[in-house]
């Protein structure tokens, strides 16, 4: 196994240093030997972003504990079998809890993932992430990252110090995946709990238990233990075409707007005088919202900012022009995209380009 420490924002000197360390003391293992013998096991770099899966028990009172303190090179040198699974490489992104996922870490990572593969030097990807915006960061990338290849997101809902922390099975099921040659063509993936999920589908629903992740619309693609892995469907044919990574971050301004009774269109107007270039509709039931809000929408759209009514319900389809009258306000809906995934297409549109509704409803989805 080899570990690079790569240097960016949050990956400091002392931890280069011992990553350093440990790259030395897994060279110098009989793991590692026998590694280098294994020249057929397919290689996986795995980039670390932080998360309770890299979470260490704080010394504040209670179960509380800090995320993403552990580097995703000790995280692996931590499960046994590893080193049998997969020719192993590591570097750090980043070292934040997922609340704190932003612009920056989901360019860095794209452009490495892009890097690995263009240069060939990986036939899979495993990323350690937080569980809050794990959906997000694999919607990110199943638009902008073209590849057969897996790319795998990976989390834990408990701290690696917890008694049952679930991150050192969920790490080894991911490698897994991440390894097999029937993970490819089937886009980014999320596993967790032995379940294997597919990005545009995936979401959190519990706000602690390890069976947090469902597909709500679609169910998951499979499941993984350490014995098994199976696919409940064959891998999709190639989509093609996905949307351009813009040169730098930061994506286009677009807000979610939280729809509930006795709304106002305050929130609407403030978005828009703050810049929103988009936004999101969380909306009630099938997307919808209160006279006045939805006035104040179409009168955003008329100013050319991107409205697409979504969801707050957490399952099912929104449709267009039902109650609401989207082909007169100039709206698109998010089909089965939950509001925090339609505000990702929505940035990555807008910074392509696509403003037009007619084209933005395109990208969402086919409607009838
Ligand atoms: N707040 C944590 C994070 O998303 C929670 C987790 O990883 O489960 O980074």
């Amino acid at each position: 196994m080899t570990q690079h420490a790569r240097q960016s924002g949050h990956f400091g000197r002392t931890t280069v240093g011992l990553a350093l360390a440990i790259t030395i003391l897994l060279l110098a293992s009989p793991a590692a030997a026998q590694n280098a013998s294994n020249a057929t096991l397919a290689r996986v770099l795995v980039l670390g972003t932080g998360g309770t899966i890299a979470g260490q028990a704080s010394a504040r009172a209670g179960n509380a504990y800090d995320s993403g303190k552990v580097s995703s090179a000790d995280l692996i040198a931590a499960v046994p079998g590893m080193d049998k699974l997969a020719r192993i490489s590591a570097e750090q992104i980043s070292s934040i809890g997922s609340q704190d996922m932003n612009d920056k870490v989901w360019f860095d990572l794209a452009r490495r993932i892009r890097a690995a593969i263009d240069s060939n030097e990986v036939d899979g990807i495993v990323i350690t992430h937080g569980t809050d915006t794990m959906e997000e960061t694999a919607f990110f990338l199943q638009n902008v990252i073209d590849t057969d290849l897996p790319v795998v997101l990976v989390g834990s809902m408990r701290p690696s110090t917890a008694i049952g922390a679930d991150g050192p099975a969920n790490l080894y099921e991911a490698m897994r995946v991440a390894s097999a040659p029937e993970a490819r063509g089937r886009g980014v993936l999320v596993v967790l709990n032995d379940t294997i999920h597919g990005a545009r589908w995936v979401t959190k629903t519990n706000t602690t238990s390890v069976e947090t992740f469902r597909s709500p619309d679609a169910g998951p693609v499979g499941y993984v233990d350490t014995g098994s892995l199976r696919f409940l469907q064959p891998a999709a044919p190639a989509k093609g075409a996905k949307l351009k990574l813009p040169e730098a971050p930061p994506l286009p301004r677009v807000d979610i707007i939280y729809s509930h009774a006795n709304m106002d269109a305050a929130p609407i107007e403030d978005a828009v005088k703050r810049g929103a270039k988009g936004i999101v509709l969380a909306g009630v039931g099938d997307g919808n919202s209160s006279k006045a809000a939805i006035d104040a929408l179409a009168a955003a759209a008329k100013q050319g900012v991107v409205v697409v009514r979504a969801s707050r319900v957490g399952s099912g389809f929104v449709n267009r022009n039902v109650e609401v009258e989207d082909d007169k306000l100039g709206f698109a809906v998010s089909l089965d995209l939950n509001p925090q995934k339609a505000r990702v297409l929505l940035e990555l549109l807008i910074a392509n380009g696509v403003t037009d509704p007619k084209a933005v409803q395109q990208a969402y989805g086919a409607t009838p």
